[in-house]
């Protein structure tokens, strides 16, 4: 098997001469590392970052979870995997659906056709939300944090996995549901050795704790252990992030947010618009599920048109597209977006109806993502990479090629 190549998506991937591990750190604004290094308390991402690869990437916008780690595990963009959000707006069905079913993939993921090529494949995530997208048709091991409890041989291709770890399963608001993802990565390592691992975790510190603060120092601390695990059990280890993360508050603590269905109801009478927020998703607690992308769907072509001229006189928003212009600059799907896209900037998020956000669940000011100011991601080989052309544009989804086709 060593001198197979493999083809999905339109790139080509080398057969694995050691087990490889993608990390997908979710919210892992750079400044996250760099302060956890400068403070003493990841001693080996500080050697990594040396003698290893040391890049950024750009993730995918919207800088969101689920079209980012679809695009990290299919190699490709949202206009090939077909993932953009959490919601779209299904104009045929006449309402807002969820994206997180695998029928709405549309290509195969480089883990699925490595594991039918015959190589041991596993995937841990934190949330259950994105297991199955990540394990569609994808034969081996594949389980969240959240249900590790509930995981079968039949579904998930393994079960007794808390005996396994070790931990209890944690509360889906906690940090140790990403460690959770860690030590799973750890004890899978060291008993089945799986040839492709993917591990996903999730941003709840990083929606919390900004980068250097006591808590994010602690997170990236546990991480830098288990990641060090892995590396003396001889993988070759490649770690990137879904997007980076924003403060999005005034001094006052409260959110930056235009309330766009607000606005635009006011402007052109209630119902016209329709403002989708492909963040929303059934957890919402960190976020009131507030992010900088919206997209909306106008009546018609000639409507959006001059809507866009008006919301670009908005304060906070970065970029007001087409429908065309942002299927274009970020690679999305155009099917699954409205007419307009709506990107805030680096400080502001956009919600619909001020009524339809409960944010007294945040406990801390706001932080999130979305935007293209989210867009800068870590891209970290422990191994020296060649082979990367100068000038080359990295992206997150590059992962599996660093890893693969580069890494030493
Ligand atoms: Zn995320």
């Amino acid at each position: 098997m060593t001198s197979q190549t493999l083809e999905v998506n339109a790139r080509n991937y080398r057969w694995m001469s050691r087990p490889v591990v993608v990390v997908c750190v979710d919210g892992c604004e750079p400044a996250y590392l760099d302060a956890a290094v400068a403070a003493g308390v990841a001693p080996y991402l500080a050697r990594v970052m040396k003698t290893g690869a040391n890049l950024l990437a750009d993730c995918v916008v919207p800088s969101f979870t689920n079209p980012n780690n679809l695009s990290i595990v299919t190699g490709a963009p949202p206009a090939v995997h077909g993932i953009c959000g959490n919601y779209f707006f299904d104009r045929e069905l006449g309402q807002e659906v969820m994206m997180n079913d695998p029928k709405y993939l549309r290509a195969g993921t480089v883990l699925a056709a490595f594991a039918d090529a015959g190589a041991k494949v596993a995937v841990v995530t934190a949330k259950d939300k994105l297991r199955k997208l990540l394990g569609n048709k994808m034969k081996g091991i594949c389980f969240s944090s959240e249900k590790a409890e509930e995981a079968t041989i039949a579904e998930n291709g393994i079960d007794h996995v808390v005996e396994l770890v070790g931990m209890p399963v944690p509360s889906v608001y906690s940090a140790e549901l990403s460690e959770f993802v860690f030590a799973a990565g750890v004890k899978l390592m060291e008993t089945r050795r799986p040839d492709l691992m993917y591990l996903s975790t999730t941003d709840y510190v990083q929606h919390k704790a900004a980068p250097g603060s006591p808590a994010a120092n602690a997170f990236y601390a546990m991480m830098d252990r288990y990641l060090a695990q892995l590396d003396e059990l001889g993988a070759t280890i490649v770690l990137t992030a879904d997007h980076g993360m924003n403060d999005k508050h005034g001094a006052d603590g409260s959110p930056n947010v235009i309330y766009l269905q607000d606005v635009l109801d006011s402007w052109y009478g209630a119902e016209k618009a329709r403002v989708i927020l492909p963040i929303t998703d059934p957890y919402v607690v960190h976020h009131g599920a507030l992010g900088s992308f919206a997209t909306v769907y106008a009546p018609d072509e000639a409507t959006a048109a001059q809507w866009i001229e008006s919301i670009k006189q908005v304060p906070g928003m970065e970029s007001v597209l087409t429908r065309a212009e942002a299927a274009a600059r970020f690679e999305l799907p155009p099917d699954r977006i409205g007419d307009i896209v709506v990107v805030g900037d680096r400080k502001t998020v956009i919600g619909t109806s001020a009524s339809r956000h409960d944010l007294s669940a945040l406990e801390v000011p706001l932080r999130s993502h979305g935007g293209v100011s989210e867009q800068r991601v870590p891209l970290i080989c422990n191994r020296p990479v060649t082979g990367i052309a100068s000038g080359r544009r990295l992206r997150n989804f590059d992962a599996l090629d660093l890893a693969l086709n580069h890494a030493q």
